[in-house]
């Protein structure tokens, strides 16, 4: 029984959002407007897309735009539906009932957003079945209960495709319940925004990063099984800001984290040089 990795952000009934600040997002296409879509039509959406571009940042920047509070869940292999929904707590006065994250969402009207849905075991997974189509219920076995999901309820999942493929992926059964939004790293000038925006870094050097960024992905080809993202380009950027040089920041926030393999390493080495 392992509790699930769970935040909130804003109070439950969205009320704070003239006061908090707007999570930055750069879109990309037109993921917000079917994203609001499908918030309206109360469709339950997948995003899919390779770890660290930003489908985080848009369930947040969503649930500001729609003055939805988020519940965000990241999913492991231990979740179970207990962790989900809930369950009993023995205290020294008795036994009381305390709800999950999911079951707070549905009673609350906020948006559900499980990460990396494909860490959780398919049996946990069944359990959002319900809500997923026009009944919006969540029965709660142990307490009796059957949930109806407060209006504004969404339940969002993203999904890693290139991930562990084969080893794991999503039911079929599943995966027909959500409407799909893809996700990738975003075209050179568009990243280099991201990045000045979120390190502070001047734009040749994020240019300069974009560029790294773009020769070692290609060396997917090659092996290299997890390819840098928006998120460590945006790292390599922040340590350049905080003083550290260019290429020592690359190392550090891009080489070293993204393999242990002496000749990959050796490679997006030599591309650091060649760059820099
Ligand atoms: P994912 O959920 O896909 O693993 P995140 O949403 O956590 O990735 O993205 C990693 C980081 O990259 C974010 O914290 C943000 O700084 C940045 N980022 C990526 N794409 C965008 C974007 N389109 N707009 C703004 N920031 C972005």
């Amino acid at each position: 029984m392992a509790a699930p990795l769970l935040h909130t952000v804003g109070p439950l009934d969205g009320s704070d959002r003239s006061t908090a600040d707007e999570p930055y997002y750069l879109p990309s296409g037109a993921e917000v407007a079917v994203f609001e879509h499908c918030h309206a039509l109360r469709l339950a959406v997948m995003l899919k897309g390779p770890t660290g571009c930003g489908k985080t940042r848009f369930v947040e920047h969503m649930a500001w735009k729609l003055r939805r509070p988020l519940i965000t869940i990241s999913c492991h292999d231990d979740l179970s539906a207990s962790d989900l929904i809930g369950r009993f707590l023995i205290r020294h006065d008795g036994t009381t009932w305390q709800d999950g994250p999911l079951t707070r969402a549905v009673r609350e009207g906020a948006i559900c957003y499980l990460d990396e849905v494909v860490e959780a075991r398919q049996d946990t997974m069944v359990v959002l079945h319900s809500l997923t189509d026009h009944r919006r219920i969540l029965p709660i076995d142990k307490t009796g209960e059957t949930l109806v999901a407060a209006p504004g309820f969404q339940l969002v999942i993203s999904y890693n495709p290139g991930y562990q493929r084969m080893l794991k992926d999503l039911k079929p059964s599943t995966r027909q319940r959500f409407l799909a939004l893809d996700f990738d790293f975003p075209p050179a000038p568009r990243e280099a925004a991201i990045i000045e925006s979120e390190s502070g870094a001047d734009h040749a050097t994020a240019m300069a990063l974009v560029s790294l960024g773009h020769r070692l992905r290609a060396l997917r080809d090659r092996g290299l099984a997890e390819v840098p993202s928006t998120r460590l380009l945006i790292a390599a950027a922040a340590l350049v800001v905080s003083g550290i040089p260019i290429r020592q920041a690359c190392l550090s926030a891009v080489v070293s984290p993204l393999s242990d393999d002496e000749a990959l390493v050796g490679a997006m080495r030599d591309l650091v040089d060649a760059t820099f």
